[in-house]
Formats: structure tokens, sequence, C-alpha cells
């Protein structure tokens, strides 16, 4: 059997007329055009110089096109690489001399910018607009809709997709077919996911949410989703009246309850609200439930390993919890220092293994080896724990653990409460250098405008509830917390602007 992605796909195309991606203006594309589109591409590609194993990197606007091309270059025996369009030319530079594509696909207003790039690692080019216009569109719609799928076997690579690399460089995590196959399907069955769902899609899909989560557990469906350009508040409490699926990151749903329409009423015809990316407040969960009715479901994945966890469709959706391990997925929860299995309960490094854990990071052997151990457990990076009922809690990221003193702090916990104080929106507690103890902690926190806050309300009232230790040293107030477009705060930012608070 073919174990390439789009083999499988179009194997299980059930209603080729059905419509596969709907646009905001009104564009419906079945599933046979997709087909047909992806021939075409496929053979544009190879037109291009395009072979097995090559890699296709694409910085290019959200578009159906976009997904053409992705679907495409899987057709063609291809290794997609997609790049965030907020990269510079100068970033874009290191990620292209890094995975040598044979192609960069980009927009036509970026390509002087990004030519010497191109020529310098030996890339052909090509040009995608948001519109669907642009050099490559063109080789495809002369080209033929009839391609061979080339043959993929389970391990061969389907895309190269860089983490986001808070530290350090960022590294090209290399997921295979197996991987993308597999976490498709069983987050289809999880999710009850079937042909008669409609997903709004407001996700970029330069990143493992829209672009595998969303697309390919929406077509290993046959159902069909509504392609947004970006999130759009207002249009996707319209889109809900004909919608059955939302999956967001937890800004979409903060964004969401901000909208005085948002119902019992407005979500009547919606089945499942996903979320992940970042940790969802369990506050949002809750005000979520008790406006709408509907308990978001929480999950919890990353780009090296496609989703790990997710929260029952059928049994209870605990907020502030990621869920259970998926079919096939192991998780195990191992001593930072010692790497030793750590009993039910404990806080630790959430190791995972499973047909869904990626190969290794491109031409960085030592990294994948630090990483990735002999015996298949990925080394996460996320610290955690196992409740007794088998939910996983997220603690944090391993490299946000705060040492002051020797003691160990983890974020969350006091970021919990502090977000319990009246008036407070949200918080995120980082470590900085203190010349006492190594790293002290600082909260930076943003209120919701309505109660008044003082450094000494909110040391006062963690006073009674947390260890001296664990306290803030000095508490900011801000409008807004740095995030990435993925709705993740960017503690290091943080770290970098308050970093000299404590005088160190
Ligand atoms: P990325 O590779 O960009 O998808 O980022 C993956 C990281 O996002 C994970 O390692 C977690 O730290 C974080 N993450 C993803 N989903 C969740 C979630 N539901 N709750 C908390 N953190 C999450």
């Amino acid at each position: 059997m073919n174990a390439n992605l789009f083999a499988r796909l179009s194997a299980s195309i059930a209603s080729p007329d059905a419509t596969a991606i709907e646009t905001i203006t009104g564009e419906h594309i079945s599933y046979a055009d997709l087909v047909a589109r992806t021939g075409r591409m496929a053979n544009a590609l190879a037109g291009l110089g395009v072979k097995p194993g090559d890699r296709v990197a694409a910085q290019v606007e959200k578009s159906v096109e976009a997904i053409v091309l992705y679907l495409g270059t899987l057709r063609a025996g291809g290794v997609f690489l997609p790049l965030n369009t907020g990269y510079t030319p100068a970033e874009i530079d290191y990620f292209i001399g890094d995975a040598e594509p044979a192609l960069l696909v980009c927009d036509p207003a970026r390509r002087e910018a990004l030519q010497a790039t191109a020529d310098k690692a030996g890339a052909a080019m090509a040009t995608l607009d948001v519109r669907g216009g642009g050099t490559l569109m063109e080789a495809a719609a002369a080209a033929a809709e009839v391609f061979a799928t080339v043959n993929r076997e389970a391990d061969d690579l389907a895309a190269l997709l860089y983490t986001s690399g808070t530290t350090g460089r960022s590294k090209g995590a290399m997921l295979t077919h197996g991987n993308l196959v597999s976490n498709a399907l069983a987050l289809r069955d999880t999710w009850h996911y079937s042909d008669r769902d409609v997903l709004i899609h407001a996700l970029p899909i330069f990143h493992t949410h829209g672009l595998f989560v969303a697309t390919n557990v929406t077509l290993f469906s046959g159902a069909s989703m509504i392609f947004l350009p970006k999130f759009d508040a207002d249009l996707v409490l319209k889109l809900m009246k004909r919608a059955t699926v939302l999956m967001g990151v937890p800004t979409f749903y903060v964004r969401l309850l901000e909208h005085g329409t948002l119902s019992p009423g407005t979500t009547r015809n919606m089945r499942l609200f996903v979320s992940g990316s970042a940790p969802l407040l369990a506050e949002t969960h809750r005000e979520w439930l008790a406006r709408t009715g509907h308990a978001i479901l929480e999950r919890y994945g990353m780009t090296e390993t496609n989703m790990n966890t997710s929260n029952p469709y059928d049994g209870e959706r605990v907020a502030g919890a990621v869920g259970m391990p998926l079919p096939g997925v192991e998780l195990i929860i191992t001593s930072p220092e010692t790497g030793q299995h750590l009993p039910q309960g404990e806080i630790g490094m959430i190791e995972v293994r499973g047909p869904n854990v990626f190969k290794g990071y491109w031409r960085m052997p030592e990294k994948t080896a630090a990483e990735l151990r002999h015996d298949g457990f990925f080394i996460t990076g996320d610290l955690g724990k196992v409740d007794e009922r088998g939910y996983v809690h997220i603690v944090g990221r391993g490299k946000d653990l705060i040492i002051t003193g020797g003691y160990n702090v983890y974020p969350k916990e006091i970021e919990t409460e502090i977000d319990a104080l009246p008036g407070v929106l949200e918080s995120a507690v980082v470590g900085i250098p203190h010349r006492d103890f190594g790293e002290g902690v600082i909260a930076v926190i943003v209120t919701t405008g309505k109660v008044s806050l003082s450094q000494e309300d909110v040391l006062k009232s963690l006073e009674t509830r947390l260890a001296r230790f664990k306290l803030p040293k000095r508490v900011v107030f801000v409008d807004d917390l740095p995030r990435n477009t993925m709705g993740k705060v960017q503690k290091n930012l943080l770290r970098e602007t308050y970093g000299d608070l404590l005088g160190a």
C-alpha cells in the first residue's frame, strides 16, 4: 500500500462532489476538484525540478491554493516546508540555507528580496499571491490533471516544520507521512468527526495546528472547512450558525467572550469547540460554559509530536487539564535530573512515544539524540503531572522553571493564584537574575481595569496562600502580555524587558 498521505486521503474520499473547502467569497471546492488541482500542482512542481525527497519551501498567505501546494507537494513525493508569513527576508535566509529546498514559493512582492537567498541555496523560485495568482499557478493551470501519486513509505518525510524557537536556533522537525496520517485518524475518531462536520478554519496554515490538526482531520473525515484569511470574531460568530466545529488558540475564545452576542443561541448549531497551542485559562473555560452551554475541549501537542493528549469527547472536559493520551500515544512523567520514571501525581518532564512522534531534527543529530531517546520517547520540554483520574496537567515549559535560592518554582502555580484575584485578567510569572538567589520571581499582570490593584494588594493576597520563596519580588502591571501568532505568551520577551528589575 502506498503510505503517501495524499494516497491515503484520496482513497478515503467517499463523496467526490462534497465540498472540501469553502472560501469567504463563496467559492466551493469539492473533493474531486481538490484532487484535480493537486494533480496539476504536482505536475507543475515536477516541471520546476522537484523530485521525491526534495523540500518545497513556501512563504505564502493563507489560501486554497496554498493547501493545493501542500497536498501537491506530498503527491509529488516532496517535503512541504511552510514558513511563517511574518518572517523577514533575513530570517527566511536561515531556513532556506538550512533546508536547501529545490523550490522556494513566495508572494510576488517578496520575490526580489528573496532571490539572492534562493540562488545561494540553489533553489528555483515561483510565486503565489493571496488571490491564487503568480507564476506557480500559471504553471499549474497549463499542466495536466493526471498525476500518479509518488509511492512513499510511512517513514518517509512529508513535512519539515521549524519550531518557533524562542531560545537558540529554530530547529526543523522532520515529520513523516506515518506521523501525519496516524494523528489525523486518531483525532478524527477521538473527536467523533464525520462528513457532516463544517469547520470554521481561522488559524494560520504555516503551523501544525492549522495545517495538520485542522486541515488533515477535516479532509480525512470527508468534512468541509470554511477558510478565513485570519481570525475575525464577528465573522466567526456569524458562521457558527451553519458550522459545527471551531478549532482555536485560547485568544480566539477570549476575543469571542468579549462579544455581547455570544450566547447559547449563536452556538446552537455548533458541536465542538477545541482549544490548543497555548494554555487555556480555567476561567475562560468556565466563562465559555456559562455563556454558551459548551465545554471547550482542550488538547495538547507540539510541532515535533503532533497531538499527544485530548480531553474526552464524551467524558468530563476538565478546565485547566489537557486530557488523556490519544490512542497509540504513551505518556510518562520523568525526573528532569535523572530521567527516572516518576510516580503518578508528581511533577516532572512529560515524555511521549507513539506513531505521532517525529523522526528527529533536520541535520541536527546531537539535538535529536539529546531529546529523542533510543527507546522512542521524546522529551517534550513541558513539565506536568498526571492526576489520579489520568488527566494530564501542564505546569509550564522546562525552560520557564524558576530556580530561586535553590528552590524550584513552577510559574503556573503562582499564575493560577494571581489569576483568581479580583480585578486580574491574566498574568505571567518569570524568573529574572537576582544577586542573592540566582533568580528571583516577578509577576507581570494585566488587570480587568474594573478594580484598582497595587503590588501591595497582590502580595498581601498571595502571602497566605503561597510559601515565601514563591512570592513575586516585584509586580508589574501592563496592558497586554506579548504573544506570538499562536497565542503563546512570549516569556523570553518578558525576561528581556524586565531583566534588570531586581538590580542583579
Ligand atoms: P508548537 O510546537 O509551536 O506547537 O508549541 C508546542 C508547545 O505549546 C508545547 O510544547 C506546549 O508548551 C504548548 N502547548 C500546546 N498546547 C498546549 C495546551 N493545551 N496547554 C498548554 N500548553 C500547550
